[in-house]
């Protein structure tokens, strides 16, 4: 299959943001190391001792550091030179603290103390007492483009797993898959719904430390096309906001409206369509999809709506139905428990918990029995279209539009082999493919 991929660095490097922790601008710390030419092993005591210690639940920076021979006005002085920087209460249950000592001392000289993963700071013995300084890593963003299509019997996953020229490490394939299909998880079921023939690309950004770990990622753009319809995605921070979101062309967030499943990892242990009934001994339409989980697994709400049933049968056992917008109304079967507060006419909201999966009823074992139907109709949950949620507000129309007009032609300029078919300048752009 046609997969071909490009790298662009876009950024060079940036320090990262600390928060409103530090008082003062970060400094980097010099580490520069120069060859020394090869000398015999010479056996020599080492110029200083140093302990290194995690800080405990409930423990505090004075406590910890009291233990290490720091004492008093010592001590006082250094948590002042550490105040400067940081908050001491801020400091997070497991953050390293490494103690230096002379070698021929049982005091202290230096003390490191992590503040996050990309910052530490360092306290010294200078000529007024204790000094400090932080030390950030340098974080670099890059740009990764990935696109490719699904062949016969392949997966997204695979497809990305696969990919040859995609040079990055396999853990990190395995998450940029995993974020697209937490970008997509309301719309598409990336594991189960994709067709031979579906395409994707992709325009992820990564933060990385300089030893080359990802410190974080996001997709800032992707568009999907799966049975004839594109699914565009761009990455956008709704003002006021501190997540950001993933929109369609419209401004319609990706991640609201129906969610495809009543849980975030869904194991499918029967589909919809006739099947073999185990119980009754016969074969019959099976209205919708059974999901595999332990007794007591909470079961979430798929969509905002009402309570119409929350009761007992002989078939669903314990169960709950709701109704939604737009005719649709959502059965959640076999619970051994359903949540207290759920009863007739209780408004529920999307991923709300409203009970536990049994195996009340019916059911040969404990599972999810989920069905979703349009004005009585039964529809298949993994396949059907869903409906969407409502645009973004007015006022942060323009700007969306803005950036997701830079974001389509971001995509468009690293063009490969596969056609783009979101146009940001033509909204409504839901485009059909063939
Ligand atoms: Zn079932």
């Amino acid at each position: 299959m046609a997969v071909s991929r490009r790298v662009l660095v876009l950024a060079g490097i940036a320090l990262i943001a600390v928060g409103g922790m530090f008082a003062r601008p970060a400094t980097e710390r010099a580490s520069a190391r120069t060859e020394t030419p090869l000398l015999d092993v010479v056996y020599a005591a080492p110029a200083e001792r140093v302990t290194a210690l995690q800080l405990r639940r409930g423990e505090t920076l004075g406590g910890l550091l009291a233990g290490a021979n720091l004492v008093e006005n010592d001590l006082w002085n250094l948590l002042l030179a550490f105040r400067e920087y940081a908050d001491p209460r801020r400091l997070m249950a497991g953050s390293e603290v490494r103690i230096r000592y002379p070698a021929d001392s049982s005091e202290p000289h230096a003390v490191e103390i992590g503040l996050n993963a990309d910052t530490t700071l360092h306290l010294y013995r200078g000529v007024a007492g204790w000094e400090a300084e932080l030390s950030v890593t340098p974080i670099t963003y890059d740009t990764l483009y990935l696109e490719g299509v699904i062949g016969p019997g392949q997966s997204i996953y695979n497809a990305v797993m696969s990919d040859p020229s995609l040079d990055i490490s396999d853990a990190e394939k395995d998450r940029l898959v995993h974020e697209l299909a937490y970008v997509y998880m309301y719309k598409i079921d990336l594991g189960r719904d994709i067709q031979p023939g579906a395409t994707y690309r992709v325009v992820y950004e990564r933060e990385t430390r300089p030893d080359g770990t990802a410190r974080a990622q996001r997709v800032l753009v992707a568009e999907l096309t799966n049975r004839g319809q594109s699914y565009p995605a761009i990455h956008f921070l709704v003002p006021g906001e501190t997540e950001a979101g993933h929109y369609d062309l419209q401004g319609r967030s990706l991640r609201s409206g129906f969610r495809r499943y009543p849980f975030d990892r869904p194991r499918i242990t029967s589909g919809f369509g006739t099947r073999y009934h185990p119980i009754l001994g016969v074969y019959r339409a099976h209205q919708g999809i059974d999901f595999g989980a332990p007794t007591g697994t909470p079961v979430a709400a798929t969509a905002d709506g009402v309570v119409v049933t929350a009761g007992f049968d002989n078939g669903y056992g314990n169960h709950v139905v709701l109704r939604h917008q737009g005719g649709y109304t959502t059965l959640y079967a076999h619970l051994s428990r359903i949540e207290t507060g759920v009863r007739p006419g209780t408004a529920i909201q999307e991923g709300q918990r409203i009970g536990y999966v049994g195996a009340t009823g019916l059911a040969t074992g404990p599972h999810l029995h989920y069905e979703l139907r349009l004005n009585g109709r039964h529809l298949n949950p993994a396949t059907a279209p869903l409906p969407t949620a409502p645009p973004l507000p007015e006022e942060h129309l323009a700007a969306f539009q803005l950036q997701a007009a830079e974001r389509i032609a971001l995509l468009q300029s690293i063009a490969g082999s596969l056609p783009v078919y979101a146009d940001a300048s033509e909204p409504p752009a839901t485009v059909v493919a063939d």
